[in-house]
């Protein structure tokens, strides 16, 4: 490892965009070949009267039918494996909360390049083995505890598996082991600075703290800017999903001019979710992927229902991996009430546009006799609540504002800072309690 170097793998980090592709059809056709391995590919590729030789350009990929999450579920637990499961070291599995879980095997080969490419994003954002690295995430089944530590540890920082909550304890590793790098779910970092002031810790005059990695959850711009000022440091975008490994998927550079995707890892397709046609490059859609160096569970062209767009090729930090925007939301986080389409980032980027507000908020959807409504609920950042002519013009600015993104009048109600539920992983933003006719 060259300390000073801006790149942790140059030979992958600085190839051209035409060198990418030639890197991409090679792995492609490799890919193919190894997932007729697998039950689940073999019978798709019959089914669509293909076989591997089909396969001899970039753009052939559109002859292979989408997998979807709906495919893992129906093969639970081991029916997509591409290799014999004595040969898998590792399991995660998602949740599911309808039907039966996921669950993505990995070998020792995917579970190395895993924490490569984690260890390239960390490197990537200024990160050296000099650096203390506090893994403030979940850990178990959740990818961001054991993604991160293995990619911190490969990069070679002293790594603090500190896992998630517990925040005077933190606070404590964060003061005590000097350390300079913590990774978190954004919704965390709000609640671990509350604590902080609590106990008096400024983190810019008590901690060595300069570098944050903030994913897993969708997050405004604009809660980005607030979490970097009142934690004095940067803050980076990390995306990254179970299915695709977990984090090291897609990360900002320092230029935080949006997410560069591993194209080396994986290649990206942006389609329509409804016509499932690739749509014009730089317009949102569905970003649909397929990876090129998994050895257990090879996925192709998998709908990952994540909303985003293809930002540009070229980055002044000369990676020419492309650059995605920050995603906007899953296509089933996305609300729709009175026959409008709102995303849950549409309001948090309204609300984090007002410095009274703190970056705590909980949308509650309800049916009131004939009418379906929104509540947003959020609370402030101090508590001024003897004025009451001050809250009360706040509140409307702030639905008004609101109506000009979403088009409809929600209800806003200020509450207390600390009064809104925490959830133990990723910020729950979005209550639906309408009534469902059937
Ligand atoms: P689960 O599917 O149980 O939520 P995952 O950890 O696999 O578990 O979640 C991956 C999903 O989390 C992504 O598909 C995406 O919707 C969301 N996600 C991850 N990182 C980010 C990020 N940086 N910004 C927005 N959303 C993210
Ligand atoms: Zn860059």
């Amino acid at each position: 490892m060259d300390n000073n170097s801006e790149y942790l793998h140059p030979e992958f980090e600085t190839l051209s965009v035409s060198e990418i592709r030639d890197l991409q059809l090679k792995r492609l056709k490799d890919t193919v070949k190894h997932c007729m391995n697998s039950e689940f590919y073999r019978k798709r590729f019959q089914e669509a009267g293909i076989t591997p030789d089909d396969i001899k350009t970039l753009d052939d990929l559109k002859k292979i039918p989408f997998t979807t999450k709906q495919d893992l579920r129906d093969t639970y637990p081991f029916g997509m494996a591409s290799i014999p499961l004595k040969d898998c070291v590792r399991l995660h599995s998602s949740s599911g909360t309808t039907g039966n879980p996921t669950v993505i095997l990995h070998s020792q080969k995917d579970l190395d390049e895993w924490a490569n490419a984690v260890a390239r994003c960390l490197w990537m954002v200024g990160l050296r083995p000099e650096d203390v690295f506090q893994n403030s995430s979940g850990y178990g089944m959740f990818t961001g505890g054991l993604g991160f530590q293995y990619g911190a540890e490969r990069l070679g920082m002293l790594t603090v598996p500190a896992a998630a909550g517990n925040s005077l304890r933190q606070i404590k590793f964060i003061t005590d082991f000097g350390t300079t790098a913590i990774h978190a779910i954004p919704s965390y970092v709000t609640r671990l600075k509350e604590v902080m002031d609590q106990q008096g810790v400024d983190p810019q005059r008590d901690t060595k703290l300069k570098t944050l990695v903030i994913g897993a959850e969708p997050h405004s711009e604009e809660q980005r800017k607030r979490i970097e000022k009142m934690m004095g440091v940067k803050a980076y975008n990390s995306f990254g999903m179970s299915e695709m490994c977990g984090p090291g998927v897609a990360f900002e550079c320092k230029e935080q001019n949006g997410l560069h995707i591993w194209e080396d890892y994986y290649i990206v397709e942006i389609v329509d979710p409804e016509t499932l046609e690739p749509v014009p490059e730089g317009e949102i859609g569905e970003m649909v992927l397929t990876t090129l160096n998994r050895e257990a569970m090879p996925l192709l062209r998998y709908r990952t229902r994540d909303l985003t767009r293809i930002l540009g090729h070229d980055c002044p930090c000369g990676r020419h991996h492309v650059r995605l925007d920050r995603m906007k939301g899953r296509s089933d986080d996305m609300i729709v009430l009175r026959g409008v389409n709102i995303f849950p980032i549409q309001i948090e980027k309204i609300l984090m546009q007002f410095k009274e507000l703190s970056t705590n908020y909980l949308i509650t959807l309800t049916t009131d006799g004939d009418n379906d409504n929104m509540t947003v609920e959020v609370e402030l950042e101090e508590l001024f609540t003897d004025d009451y002519s001050r809250l009360e013009k706040l509140t409307k600015d702030i639905t008004r504002a609101l109506k000009d993104e979403i088009l409809l009048t929600p209800r806003v109600k200020l509450v207390a800072k600390g009064t809104l539920p925490v959830s133990e992983g990723k910020a729950v933003r979005v209550v639906d309690k309408r009534k469902v006719y059937e």
